[in-house]
């Protein structure tokens, strides 16, 4: 894979033939069931298990409604299912084993029934070693697909169906498949992929290699896909992207990423936009100000620092400072006063001092998020990072990892109480996890807030005030109609 190959002509979808070929092969499949009598009732069930991330979330929507189409009726139920998918995640050491380890729970399913089918899908298995091991020492899967030909899972079935040769080629494709079918377990928050594949080959990130090079959807497919998701019902639309902020650049017509957003924000419709991930390098002092002039697009901005140490992100590749990386923080808020920032970052990279670390810590005092997601460094096989000298010791990490925690939770307790007494327009998501006389929902933080309410208002905005906040959530009651 060339990784100085950036500058791309527009990207290149599937072509028709490709995409007759796949649905020849759907209908093998629904035929297939339908003539064995495997309908309605008595179709076969498709258990999809997904590690990772958003982007893995609305790969696995395609996976359903892909297995959807062919006759498979989705369950939550792997014990009942016929066809298994799993969706792994590569980010981690500790993603790849948990998914290694559900793919070896399954196979007594397989002992159990030997029609049961397995395949694997997701970055991990874009790595020719885990694709080897899963060859040799699984041999219970059937086939493997990589993140880029989710749409060869028809013909991957047929072939397994017939009892065809197990599969395990890794084609690391790059075509856009535009028009998949799409299941999605919920109608009121939805997934929307603008772009896929990244550029920026951080040091320790392995997803420039799991999932290619940056190539963005055409904006009127985007567009057609938003005013479709708008007409089923969603109210809370996440734009995603491994970097969404570097929209358009392999498009060569002028497309950018804030100009997207404000296309969509557009829309007729009440419903409201969230965007995710965004590398600091490409924050437009355009995308502030589109964000700023639209109430559809929620106050949130989701921007990974992973470090406050400049020695640190210049060996991460960053390519970004503490104090530029400040500056855009400050522009943010200059713009949207409340907006609620959250980050990513890493404890322990490769060389990080004791003042690298404590840099890391004004950051957090600094930039006061609402929340992070914080790891301890995980040397990922085939990056820079994972050569370098100096590997911190975990028991070191672990106690870098303890205080930066304690810090960081007495900052979100601080920005969640700034909440209390306010009447906030939340969407109703779910019946709450750990009190079903509660109803949880979120206004433009991501932060989850629990309110007394019936599954009625499930998929409805409110209006509800806030009554008290926790470190990782808010309660409140419902104030009225929103
Ligand atoms: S920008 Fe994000 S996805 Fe891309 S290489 Fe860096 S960490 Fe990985």
């Amino acid at each position: 894979m060339d990784r100085n190959d950036s500058r791309r002509t527009a990207p290149k979808e599937l072509s028709a033939d490709q995409v007759e070929r796949q649905r020849c092969f759907a209908a093998q499949v629904a035929q297939m069931h339908q003539s064995a009598g495997r309908t309605g009732e008595n179709a076969p069930g498709c258990f999809i298990q997904t590690f990772g991330c958003q982007q893995n979330e609305a790969d696995s929507e395609q996976m359903a409604g892909l297995a959807s189409m062919m006759g498979y009726r989705i369950t939550a139920d792997a014990a009942s299912a016929k066809l298994i998918l799993v969706n792994t995640c590569a980010i981690r050491e500790h993603a790849e084993k948990k998914a290694l380890s559900v793919i070896g729970q399954f196979k007594h399913y397989k002992d159990a029934d030997p029609e049961v089918i397995i395949g694997v899908g997701g970055c991990m298995v874009t790595q020719q070693h885990r694709a080897d091991q899963l060859k040799h020492s699984y041999p219970y899967v059937s086939f493997i697909f990589d993140t880029g030909s989710i749409h060869t899972l028809p013909e991957l079935l047929c072939a397994a169906l017939q009892g065809g040769k197990r599969h395990f080629h890794i084609p690391h494709a790059e075509d856009i498949a535009e028009g998949l079918p799409i299941h999605r377990e919920t109608s009121h928050k939805a997934w929307l992929s603008v772009m896929y594949g990244c550029n920026n080959f951080c040091s320790y990130c392995i997803v420039p290699y799991t999932r290619g090079r940056e190539r963005s959807r055409m904006p009127d497919a985007i567009l057609a896909q938003a005013k479709e998701l708008i007409a089923s019902g969603a109210k809370d639309i996440t734009l995603l992207g491994q970097n969404v902020n570097s929209y358009g650049k392999d498009l060569g017509g002028g497309e950018n990423f804030a100009s997207l957003l404000r296309d969509i924000a557009a829309l007729d419709g009440d419903f409201r936009l969230r965007f995710m991930t965004s590398h600091p390098k490409d924050v437009s002092p355009e995308l502030i100000a589109v964000m700023s002039e639209n109430e559809k697009i929620v106050r949130h901005f989701h921007l990974p620092v992973q470090s406050g140490s400049d020695g640190i992100l210049k060996r991460m590749n960053r390519r970004y400072t503490a104090e530029k990386y400040l500056q855009t923080v400050t522009a943010l808020r200059k713009a949207m006063p409340d907006i609620s920032l959250t980050s990513d970052i890493i404890v322990g990279f490769p060389g990080e001092t004791d003042a690298d670390f404590e840099a890391t810590m004004d950051m957090l005092r600094a930039a006061q998020y609402d929340m992070v997601f914080s790891f301890i460094y995980s040397p990922r096989k085939g990056t820079p990072a994972a050569e370098m000298p100096d590997q911190i010791p975990h028991e070191v990490s672990t106690e870098r990892f303890a205080r930066l925690l304690e810090l960081q939770n007495a900052v979100s307790l601080a920005r969640n109480n700034r909440f209390v007494g306010r009447t906030v327009r939340v969407l109703a998501e779910e019946v709450s996890r750990t009190d079903e006389t509660k109803i949880t929902g979120r206004g433009d933080s991501p932060r989850p807030i629990h309110f007394s309410g019936t599954p009625d208002l499930i998929g409805d905005f409110v209006n509800v005030k806030i009554t008290s906040a926790d470190t990782f959530s808010l309660n409140a009651e419902i104030a009225g109609e929103a």
